[in-house]
């Protein structure tokens, strides 16, 4: 299919996400439980990052000259060939993004897509399927395998050519091992432990709202949710009451209501996750500040939870929580701020709050991760790379690049008669 009608197919699909918007935003909440503002956001979101593969495609995807020779009549040129069948394994926390960042330039590119929704949000990957069929990408190019983890399993059994991979650390290790063998293009988008500083010449109210939106959104279930802030010693405690005053703001309840800010936590077996790194906090020196338990109500239930008075020794500031809930460390100075976001095995993203950019520009520059924020965070731009560092994976998704990576490049060396 030339690239004439990909494009086409893919701005069908677009259409048709718009057409049908109110019924997936339904879907996606009744299965994932995300807040249903946060489930249209999501929809919202996907449109521009469709209009940029859209919109970049040709360009990325052009045969380039790079050099020639008149009088040894030799040509080089560069072509950037399909990989061939993608096996694309996708997570449930945001199904259209982290779908749509692989499927779509993959499909552009000239591949076929073995895609593997998340078996937490199957009716959305169905949704898709289904969207892109009408959409005149043909029902072998782009086929859905539904199915848990022996289903993604058996899909790197088959003849793929590459295999990208979205989801948890510990998923990803499995996935890597087993593509390893195979010899194919392997790109994991793992997790984080996001951190964020605060410097003391903040506006402590302002950055206090936007970091707690950064950790509590989607029901703290992001990849690139914020999970560990450190907060100068000389403005922690203002900076701490404001924060605890916004989180005790938000309306925790059925994510159907359009009030709902934080929804059910998706996965059963979190809440023990969340309750082990509070209890595990609280053992060790940690002071509770707001929420701390599951909250007893049909479904799976944690309160939006803030603690202070932690540290580099609780699970709270090491591991992924994944869930509501937050430590907020105090430090003494830019240096010890840039140690600790660093004292991580993760590497997704970090952000600074300061008005001074200078400031920020450097203490971000020695900071160890795959994107990086001043005075904003939990932020995903389809016109920027989308990579981690160590334990939040290898390769990248979006901006141009993220086109590139679904493409082999070829060499050619030209010689006349
Ligand atoms: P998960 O690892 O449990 O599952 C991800 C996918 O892998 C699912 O489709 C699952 O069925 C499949 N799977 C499970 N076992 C498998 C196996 N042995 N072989 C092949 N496939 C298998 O992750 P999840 O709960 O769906 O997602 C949450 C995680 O994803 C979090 O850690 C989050 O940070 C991460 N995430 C990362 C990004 C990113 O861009 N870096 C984006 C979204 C989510």
């Amino acid at each position: 299919m030339p690239l004439k009608r990909r494009l086409a197919a893919i701005a069908g699909f677009r259409e048709r996400v718009v057409a049908s918007h109110d019924q997936l935003a339904r879907t996606l909440t009744l299965e994932v439980g995300k807040p249903i503002r946060q489930s249209r956001n999501e929809l919202n979101g996907l449109l521009p990052r469709l209009d940029f593969f859209l919109a970049g495609a040709a360009r990325v995807l052009r045969e380039e000259k790079v050099f020639a020779d008149v009088k040894q009549s030799l040509e080089e040129r560069i072509s950037h060939e399909p990989l061939g069948v993608i096996a694309n394994i996708s997570a449930w926390n945001y199904p259209y993004f982290v779908g749509s960042n692989v499927f779509v330039p993959t499909l552009l590119a000239g591949n076929a897509v073995l895609y593997k929704p998340s078996e937490f949000a199957t009716l959305t990957g169905r949704h898709i399927a289904e969207l892109m069929h009408e959409s005149g990408v043909p029902e072998d190019i782009f086929v859905a395998v539904y199915g848990g983890g022996a289903a993604g399993a058996a899909l790197l059994r088959q003849a793929v050519d590459g295999v990208f991979f979205t989801g948890s650390y510990a998923t990803g290790t499995k996935i890597g091992a087993a593509a390893g063998r195979r010899m194919v293009k392997v790109q994991l988008e793992l997790g984080g432990k996001d951190p964020v500083y605060v410097c003391e010449d903040v506006a402590v109210s302002t950055a206090a709202a936007s970091i707690a939106d950064g950790a509590f959104y989607n029901t703290g279930q992001s990849c690139c949710s914020v999970e560990r802030i450190y907060v100068h010693e000389s403005i922690h405690a203002a900076f701490v009451e404001a924060f605890v005053g916004e989180v005790k703001g938000y309306r925790v309840g059925d994510p159907l209501d359009d009030q709902t800010y934080i929804g059910p936590i998706t996965r059963r077996p979190q809440l023990d996750v969340l309750q082990k790194q509070v209890t595990d906090a609280k053992r060790r020196g940690a002071t509770l500040l707001t929420g701390g338990h599951v909250i007893k109500r049909a479904g799976n239930w944690f309160e939006p939870t803030v603690l202070t008075d932690v540290d580099h020794r609780m699970s709270l500031m090491r591991e992924e929580s994944f869930g509501p809930v937050i430590g907020i460390q105090k430090v003494k100075d830019d240096s010890e701020a840039v140690l600790m976001m660093n004292d991580s095995e993760y590497g997704l993203t970090a952000g600074v709050y300061t008005p001074d950019e200078t400031r920020a520009r450097r203490i971000l520059s020695r900071v160890r991760s795959g994107s990086v924020y001043w005075n904003c965070c939990d932020r995903v731009s389809p016109r920027l790379p989308w990579s981690g560092v160590g334990h939040s994976g290898i390769g990248l998704t979006l901006s141009t690049y993220g086109i590139q990576t679904f493409t082999r490049p070829k060499a050619w060396h030209l010689r006349g008669a």
